[in-house]
């Protein structure tokens, strides 16, 4: 077993990777190492930032050293870091540069030989602005390199470097799809999502949620997902919500070279910070603002370089603790708010919400009740969304009537008191429990059954503000539609409430539902029999 399942929330999980030079928790982050021109020494990864992974490009180590890797000691004795190391393939050069002088059977042998725990093979990127007919080509070529690499590397041996199948596809998701396809028929180790770096310098968040979907959901849930080129913290909670265990990113050095400062929730440039660092990190706890803008630029830069890294891993460490407490969600919609675009990529994930749920078949009861900012966290977070369906599904009953009540503010709704009232009326009126369904309808959970609303997460959540208008609220009225016709009720009785819009009740009136208002509840039992 090279990838091992220890936690889930959404679809983001808690892993073990198993390389031959040690086990790497995911979801990681490795950082990219250019051994030619690192910010800062290459000895702080493991001494200072404590990473389980990095990597860097066997392309351009060929380029540099050739064989005299193997003299140097491989890759691992080249970089001086004892850890896990993956190598890339030099795809990205291709992306950049159109073409590399390099055999992609040859360089994925190389990686083998200088030592790499975690080799890629050469992909061809598919750009964002390639025409469908040349994306397509990349695919086809992407694959019969795959189905080479798979023949000639995958050998049964425990001690081998562990492969990585890029996923191609451009925007297109057809293609993404057979792509991915294709490449989990071959058993890779690891599969990646490649190229989405022109769509991420864009903020194009919602069709990175499309592409990174449809890659996920076509490869099995026991393997590991990377996401090439992903580094800012602010999407990392996004990418990991869809089930991506690792990332590389080289990030903290292209935001540092342009003096660019991260931050968990933005980025700042280091000329706008007057006074002081926003950050308690080692580098900016131990330098102040001015000292900072008198160091000669390339110091100014490795600090930056250094701050970066310290913000994006420290991220990296707050997803696997949310996965850990069952408050990803939480996570994710907070660092939705960054950017407007990410909120949107965020309300698309409602197209989602069956694979988010993927790695988590029961739900995880959290000793944390759900957050609920506005309706669009009601059809995103997949707790809520599984409940619905379960409810509408799986709720049984014989009795002939039901009553809907309006879902109090108290909570679990059975311990309000007014409900408490209506409960003695049916009881006292020969009718509750052995007659009448009591269900409250909710805007976030649509129908809870007064016998179930203790369950998680019913009474275990906190709302801000959600208003149910057009679209939103007709979806609850064909809801409670569907609900109520699968019983077949002799009569569905609605007690109005001033919180919902007329609408609502004079739709359910439409369709058979008798609305009742607070003057009928003491012979509300009359209507039950
Ligand atoms: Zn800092």
């Amino acid at each position: 077993m090279t990838f091992e399942i220890l936690d889930h929330d959404l679809h983001g999980r808690i892993g073990r990777i198993y390389t031959r030079h040690g086990v790497v928790e995911t979801p990681a982050l490795a950082p990219v190492i250019n051994p030619l021109k690192s910010p800062f020494p290459l000895e702080y990864f493991e001494k200072y930032f404590k990473v389980d992974l990095v990597i860097t490009n066997a392309y351009i180590i060929w380029r540099n050293y050739g064989w005299k890797a193997l003299e140097k000691g491989g890759i691992h004795g080249l970089l001086g870091i004892s850890r896990p190391i993956m190598t890339d393939s030099g795809a990205y050069q291709i992306l950049e540069y159109g073409y590399i002088d390099v055999d992609p059977d040859f360089i994925v042998n190389y990686q083998k030989l200088i030592g790499s725990d975690i080799g890629v093979i050469l992909d061809i990127p598919s750009g964002v602005r390639e025409t469908k007919y040349s994306v397509k080509w990349s695919v086809k070529e992407t694959i019969r390199r795959e189905v080479r690499a798979s023949l000639l590397y995958m050998e049964e041996d425990k001690e081998r470097m562990l492969l990585v199948a890029p996923i191609q596809g451009g925007v297109n998701l057809d293609l993404i799809r057979i792509s991915a396809r294709s490449a989990a028929r071959l058993n890779f180790d690891i599969y990646a999502l490649g190229s989405p770096t022109q769509i991420m310098e864009n903020y194009d968040f919602e069709t990175l949620v499309d592409m990174m979907a449809v890659a996920r959901a076509n490869i099995p849930i026991s393997k590991p997902m990377h996401l090439f080129g992903a580094g800012h913290p602010i999407m990392l909670s996004l990418a990991v919500a869809l089930g991506y265990d690792l990332f590389d990113s080289a990030s903290y050095i292209l935001y540092a070279r342009n003096e660019r400062y991260i931050l968990p929730e933005g980025t700042l440039r280091v000329s706008e910070i007057r006074r002081e660092f926003p950050c308690e990190c080692p580098v900016c706890s131990s330098i102040d603002i001015e000292t900072f803008n008198n160091l000669p630029k390339e110091e100014r830069i490795s600090k930056i370089a250094q701050h970066n890294l310290y913000i994006i891993l420290r991220e990296i460490r707050l997803i696997r603790e949310a996965i850990r407490e069952g408050t990803l969600m939480r996570l994710l919609e907070l660092r939705s708010k960054a950017h407007p675009y990410l909120y949107r990529a965020l309300v698309k994930l409602r197209k989602y919400v069956k694979l988010l749920e993927r790695s988590d078949p029961i739900t995880k009861p959290s000793i944390h009740g759900i957050f609920i900012f506005d309706v669009n966290s009601t059809y995103v977070n997949p707790k809520i969304v599984r409940y619905r369906e379960w409810i509408k599904k799986r709720f049984f009953s014989e009795r002939p009537y039901a009553l809907l009540l309006p879902a109090p503010k108290i909570r679990p709704y059975h311990s309000d008191k007014k409900v408490r009232e209506i409960i003695r009326i049916l009881k006292n009126g020969g009718v509750y429990p052995r007659n009448v369904d009591v269900l409250f309808y909710s805007k976030i959970f649509y129908l809870v059954p007064l016998e179930l609303c203790e369950m998680y997460p019913l009474s275990q959540f906190e709302e801000g503000f959600i208003k149910i208008e057009g679209e939103n609220l007709m979806e609850i009225i064909k809801y409670i539609i569907k609900f109520i016709k699968k019983r077949s009720y002799k009569r569905v009785v609605i007690l109005q409430s001033e919180d919902w819009p007329l609408k609502f009740f004079k739709e359910l009136e439409r369709r058979g539902v008798m609305i009742v208002t607070r003057e009928d509840i003491k012979r509300i039992y009359q209507y039950m029999t």
